[in-house]
This record gives C-alpha cells, sequence and structure tokens, in this order.
C-alpha cells in the first residue's frame, strides 16, 4: 500500500486529465475538482462503562447539479477530511457514468470498529445521524453503506432521522434490510456491476471471462460477491485475501465455500488446500483478471511494474495511484475503472430509492434485469468516448463522459446568481 498519495489529488488529477479532451470553461473544470461544502464534526457518545467519548466525523457534498447528493458511509481509522472529499466526487461520477440521477457525496466516523460494543455502535451512528439530520433527506442527501457498514447502521441511521423527523421517509437512506424498505439485489449489487464489468471487457478485448483466471484483493461485501458471480460466468478464482492475509491454489476454488470459511472463523486464511500469500504477492500473481476490492492506493507506479494481470476490474474506490495508471497503461494493461465497474451499488441504491418513494416492491429478477441493463448500456458509452476521443484509457473514457453529463447539467441550469 501506499500511503503517500492523498486521494483528493489524484481525484483532482483525473477530472484534469479527462478535461483536457473536453471544450469547458476552466472555471467550471475548477468548480468540479472542489466539494460544495463539508461537515466535519464531533460525536459524543457514552461507552459501555458509562463514561463518555468524543470522536470525528465527516460528510462531504461534492456536487448536486444532477440531483441529491448521494454516497456511503465507512468507519474506518484511516477516514479523513480528504479522503471523504476524495471520495464524494468519485461518487458525483460515479452516478453521471451510470446516468443515474444523483448527485455525490460521501461520509465517515474515523475510528476502528472492531473496538466497539453493538450498543455502543448503535449510540455512535445515531449520534452522527443526528448531526446529519439537517443536511440530509429523501431529495437531499441519501447516504448509503460503505467500508464497515451496512444494513444494520442504515437501519439506525433511518429510525434516527424518521423519529427526529416526525415522519416516514425510508428513501432517506439506502443499503437497508428489507423489512426496513431494503431492495432486493443491494447486498449483491455492487460485486454483481464488477462482474458485468469484467464480462463485457473481456468480450470487448476478443476473449471470455469465462476462460480467465482470478485474484481478488478484499474479501468484504465488494470482493466476496464478484467473486462469486465471476465463477458463476465460468472463470476461475485462484487467490483471494483480505485485512489478515491472503490465499492461492493456481487450480482454483469455490468462492462461496471460502466466505463461509472467512464467516466461521474470521478470515480467509487457512483455508482448507491453498497456500498463504501476502497481498503484494497476490496483487502481482500471473492472471488474467485481477480485481481490487479493498481499500485506496492498493497498487502505486512502484507495484505496478510488477503486476502481471491483463485486465485490472476496480471494485474498490481509488484502488490504483495516478502512478500506477501511467505505469499500467504503458504496459497495456487494461483497467477498468472503479466509476463505473462498482456502479452497480449505487445503482441498485437508487432502485431501492424508487422503491422507497413509490411505495412498491421490484423482484430481485427486476432489479438485477435493470441492473445489467444500465450497466451493459454504460459500457457502450464508455468504449465509444474511448474511440471517438482517442483516449489514453478507460478511466479517462469515464470521467469525459461523466463530466460532459455534469457539465450539460449545470450549464442548463444556468450560473446564478
Ligand atoms: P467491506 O468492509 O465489506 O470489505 C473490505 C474488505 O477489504 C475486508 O475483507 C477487509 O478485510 C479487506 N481489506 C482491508 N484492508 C486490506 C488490505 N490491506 N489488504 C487486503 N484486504 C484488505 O467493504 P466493501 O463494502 O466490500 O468495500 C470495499 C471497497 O469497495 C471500498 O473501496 C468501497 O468504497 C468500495 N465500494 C463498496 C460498495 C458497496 O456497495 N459495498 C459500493 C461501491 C464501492
Amino acid at each position: 500500500m501506499s500511503g503517500e498519495t492523498n486521494p483528493f489529488e489524484s481525484l483532482q488529477e483525473q477530472v484534469a486529465d479527462a478535461a483536457a479532451y473536453l471544450d469547458a470553461d476552466p472555471g467550471v473544470i475548477r468548480r468540479l475538482q472542489e466539494p460544495e461544502r463539508v461537515l466535519e464534526t464531533n460525536l459524543t457518545f457514552e461507552r459501555d462503562d458509562g463514561s463518555l467519548e468524543t470522536v470525528r466525523a465527516y460528510r462531504s457534498q461534492f456536487n448536486g447539479d444532477r440531483g441529491p447528493y448521494k454516497g456511503g458511509i465507512r468507519y474506518h481509522p484511516g477516514v479523513t477530511r480528504d479522503e471523504v472529499k476524495a471520495l464524494s466526487g468519485w461518487m458525483v461520477y460515479k452516478c453521471a457514468v451510470v446516468d443515474v440521477p444523483y448527485g455525490g457525496g460521501k461520509g465517515g466516523i474515523s475510528i476502528d470498529p472492531t473496538e466497539y460494543s453493538e450498543p455502543e455502535l448503535e449510540r455512535m451512528t445515531r449520534a452522527f445521524a443526528k448531526e446529519l439530520r439537517p443536511i440530509i433527506g429523501e431529495d437531499i442527501d441519501i447516504p448509503a453503506p460503505d467500508v464497515n457498514t451496512g444494513q444494520r447502521e442504515m437501519n439506525w441511521i433511518k429510525d434516527t432521522y424518521e423519529t427526529l423527523e416526525n415522519t416516514t421517509a425510508p428513501g432517506v437512506i439506502t443499503g437497508k434490510a428489507l423489512d426496513s424498505g431494503g431492495s432486493e439485489g443491494r447486498v449483491e449489487a455492487t460485486g454483481r456491476s464488477v462482474a458485468l464489468a469484467a464480462r463485457e471487457t473481456f468480450d470487448w478485448l476478443g476473449g471470455s471471462v469465462a476462460d480467465a483466471t482470478v485474484a481478488v484483493q478484499g474479501y468484504g461485501n465488494a470482493g466476496s460477491v464478484a467473486a462469486s458471480l465471476l465463477a458463476d460466468l465460468g472463470a476461475t478464482v485462484v487467490a483471494v485475501s483480505d485485512s489478515g492475509g491472503g490465499v492461492h491454489d493456481p487450480d482454483g476454488f469455490d468462492p462461496r465455500d471460502v466466505k463461509r470459511h472467512k464467516t466461521e472463523t474470521g478470515a480467509v486464511a487457512d483455508y482448507e488446500g491453498t497456500e498463504a500469500v501476502t497481498n503484494e504477492e497476490l496483487l502481482t500473481l500471473d492472471v488474467d483478471l485481477l480485481v481490487p476490492a479493498a481499500l485506496e492506493n492498493a497498487i502505486d507506479g512502484d507495484l505496478a511494474n510488477d503486476v502481471r494481470a491483463d485486465v485490472i476490474v476496480e471494485a474498490a474506490n481509488g484502488p490504483l495511484t495516478p502512478g500506477a495508471d501511467d505505469v499500467l497503461a504503458e504496459r497495456d494493461v487494461t483497467v477498468v475503472p472503479d466509476i463505473f465497474a462498482n456502479a452497480g451499488g449505487v445503482t441498485v441504491s437508487y432502485f431501492e430509492w424508487v422503491q422507497n418513494r413509490q411505495r412498491f416492491h421490484w423482484t430481485e429478477a427486476r432489479v438485477n434485469e435493470e441492473l445489467e441493463r444500465i450497466i451493459t448500456e454504460a459500457f457502450e458509452g464508455l468504449v465509444d468516448a474511448y474511440a471517438e476521443h482517442d483516449l489514453p484509457n478507460l478511466r479517462t473514457a469515464a470521467y469525459v463522459v461523466a463530466i460532459e453529463r455534469v457539465i450539460r447539467s449545470y450549464e442548463q441550469g444556468g450560473t446564478w446568481p
């Protein structure tokens, strides 16, 4: 991991790289490199021993030109103001790439959630929801899960918001449990779009994902589902890892069984019939497809020289530094960017919000069918832009498509006052 790359600077560089291919006013591009506003706040809550603790929390609302701010909430010690700003910007361009009517936001609490009991996490989450209440809402800003948060936290936030507002507003947050207004298919959605993105990319390159060997870094929601659905498409998953290290079997294994092992033991390590690998070894394995599904900056310019995969599909947000992008482009490694590949999560969050607003429930088949249509159409838009503007890589293509859409809606609204 490269700890030196500031993800917010990476975002700004990615926007600038794409802007070079667009005939846009520099003032407008500048506006697309900075958040509109950032809430930085303290949360004070009671520990189980009766003492009070105060932690730092953030919510960045990056751009709302295309609709309400939308983006997850992360609980991690690495959460900083700049990380949240970067993640909120990536949400703007992600929503625009798949053309869902949202802007971008992101939030987080700078904590290690494993150090707290469930009642402590609930009190902390409700304290965060209380701080967020004035700036979120079904038509304003709609949070969702991210690293170390899930249905449980979303249900708490929904309940706190609805209680304080004395209303019913399930669309204020997505990624909820089904009985609290969640959508079928939301848990699998991010991994599903990663698998679909891989399928489309291998087809585009003239091959088939069914013939691919795969390594996945990070075995949480995004990584474990992507691995399972890639195996369903016929790919051979040969290595996976989590923060406790990785496992490798060149003949492949059943990713769902590894998930069972992780659920039982807490880690992928020691999965039967595999050899241990470090995270660095996993990232440089000789595989056809590498899926980074952990955190930012997993591969920097140095490590990129040792990557042996032909295709990288980014499940995580920002796993490659701009330096890694340059090296991989030079080495003809096809990189499928995060803002497209993991957009299934926000797309099904959008479906959840639509169902909440309509008080209607879609079947899982309908959710998956609509998701597949959106991802395959978005991929076509991306490769068309790549060819039409003669762009250096698919990441720039994704930003070109997204920035054009955001600028169009900004200009149609007009500069005011
Ligand atoms: P998660 O908490 O469910 O899983 C994260 C996984 O990464 C865990 O298995 C953890 O052990 C592993 N990990 C952490 N540090 C690691 C390291 N140094 N090496 C190897 N593994 C490591 O989180 P998630 O929801 O799966 O999110 C993962 C990434 O996907 C994040 O970048 C997130 O922003 C992105 N993402 C998630 C969603 C979603 O809907 N969950 C949507 C879009 C993008």
